[in-house]
């Protein structure tokens, strides 16, 4: 069993300081990060009583969270007053500040204002774009760039969009531990990557989380028992995932496994819900803590509908997926089975052209030594960062051979691009009058980059930005 809750003092965790303009969502952010946990919440003696300060767990390590929200009503009466009142000490002794915005409002002089302060405190800051839901959300969040701290990570608190991302971007900013690192990962400064500059592998440490999902009765518990008997098991209740979720490890030739939310899995359909849509809503909450997903099909039925709106989820959520071709004894025409699912899933499914394929037996366990390598490769897609150089002249060669076309009669400029972040693998395309640049255009440069930089399967974002 994997022991739960901190036995180290409290005043020995690392302090993370949630900080901002009012309503950002430092609240919600806090109590996700927290969330049943939030029991816990000390009165620590010494500290303002109102100061909302509650525990989480961030890839196996204890941390203290400090929502700066509370403090706002309480200090002199200007935005920037209070802000900074509410702040001034939470940051002062933070080992990480998390300082929010709005992806959707946009950026604000107070924002702004504040970042400014921020800056100069020389606490290390991770820019959080809150309310980011959905894809405008991303590129609105993008904006923050211009804070000067680095790349922003957006993520949705409301929905728990990103959640799982911000709770390992925390992590590799924590100040080291005695306990030894699980993987040595050099890394830059996040203004280093916003600036576009060639990429070191920048995975965080730890265990990979992988979910598997699929309609009913595709395999997917035999699967799971498979995988865990042919590996080393260790279950125990980890904090810090979903309230019933247990954490599975499994281990391969290169490390940890974690199986995220295999509670779901086993939970079955209720009476009033149908079993086909208890199985969307199931994979939803897999897919949200995992990085990458395996997509259970049975091989014997084809592809159903129900299956690919899973993986537009997948897709939806920028996790990789691995599609997994189950009951392949019981196949009669194998070549022909397999070709036909892959064709359905390209035609229906552009978005994810080249998805990692594997076809085995949960059952007699046949095949099934392909699915975790398969697993690995998928993982290093969706980590890969692509060499600016590389990128600027593959991005030159193809606007010279397809220019946009006009708007208005007037010629649509693409400048450059940049790689903002990985996982999912994410662009930035900067010109004038990007938003009007076409879909099919859009498509033609997410095509490229998949062929040319050997991107197969990942979802790939393409954001664009307006620069003069
Ligand atoms: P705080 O003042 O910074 O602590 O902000 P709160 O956490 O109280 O949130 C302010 C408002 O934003 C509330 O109405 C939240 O429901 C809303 N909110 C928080 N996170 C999100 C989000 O991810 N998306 C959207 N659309 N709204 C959010
Ligand atoms: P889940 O609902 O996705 O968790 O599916 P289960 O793991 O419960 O499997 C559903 C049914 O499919 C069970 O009767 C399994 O025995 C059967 N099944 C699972 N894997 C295989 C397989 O590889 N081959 C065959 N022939 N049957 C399988």
């Amino acid at each position: 069993m994997s022991s739960s809750f901190p036995s180290a003092p409290v005043d020995a965790l690392p302090v993370v300081v949630i900080a901002g303009r009012p309503n950002v969502g430092k609240s919600t952010i806090f109590n996700r990060l927290v969330g049943r946990r939030q029991a816990l919440v000390a009165d620590t003696p010494g500290v303002t009583r109102d100061r909302k300060e509650g525990q989480a767990v961030v890839r196996g390590r204890a941390i203290r969270i400090i929502d700066t929200a509370g403090l706002e009503e309480a200090a002199p009466d200007t935005l920037y007053g209070r802000m900074r009142a509410s702040s001034e000490s939470a940051v002062a002794d933070a080992d990480l500040v998390l300082f929010c915005i709005d992806a959707r409002s946009g950026l604000t002089p107070a924002d702004e204002h504040f970042a400014n302060w921020l800056r100069r405190q020389g606490r290390p800051v991770l820019l959080v774009a809150n309310k980011a839901e959905g894809r405008q959300g991303a590129a609105a969040a993008m904006e923050a760039f211009s804070l000067g701290l680095g790349a922003p990570l957006a993520i949705s608190a409301e929905h728990g969009e990103g959640v799982a991302d911000l709770m390992s971007e925390i992590a590799d900013r924590l100040p080291p531990t005695d306990l030894p690192p699980v993987h040595k990962a050099t890394r830059r400064t996040r203004r280093e990557q916003a600036e576009g500059e060639e990429e070191e592998d920048i995975r965080p440490p730890g265990p990979l989380r992988l979910a598997i999902v699929g309609r009913p009765n595709a395999g997917k518990s035999t699967l799971l028992n498979r995988l865990l008997g042919e590996e080393r098991m260790i279950t125990g209740p980890e904090p810090g995932l979903t309230r019933d979720s247990i954490a599975v490890m499994l281990h391969d030739d290169q490390g940890p496994i974690q199986l995220v939310d295999t509670a779901g899995l086993r939970r079955k359909a209720r009476i009033d819900e149908t079993l086909e849509k208890m199985s969307v809503s199931a994979s939803i909450e897999a897919l949200k803590m995992a990085e990458v997903v395996i997509l259970v099909l049975d091989a014997t039925l084809g592809v159903h509908e129900q299956d690919l709106q899973i993986a537009r989820l997948i897709e939806r959520e920028g996790r990789c997926c691995v599609l997994a071709l189950n009951k392949w004894d019981a196949v009669e025409d194998r070549a022909a089975t397999r070709q036909a699912i892959k064709d359905r899933i390209e035609t229906s499914l552009a978005q994810m052209r080249g998805i990692p394929v594997v076809a085995f037996s949960a059952m007699t366990g046949a095949g099934i030594n392909k699915l975790l390598p398969t697993v690995r490769r998928a993982y290093d897609v969706w980590n890969r960062r692509v060499a600016t150089g590389a990128l600027n002249r593959w991005f030159e060669m193809m606007v010279e051979r397809h220019p946009p076309p006009l708007v208005d009669g007037r010629r649509l400029k693409l400048r450059y691009i940049t790689q903002a972040k990985a996982r999912p693998p994410t662009f930035i395309v900067f010109g004038t009058r990007t938003d009007q640049l076409p879909e099919d255009y859009q498509r033609y440069l997410v095509n490229g980059l998949r062929e040319t930089f050997d991107l197969p399967g990942t979802p790939i974002r393409l954001l664009l930005r307006a620069s003069s």
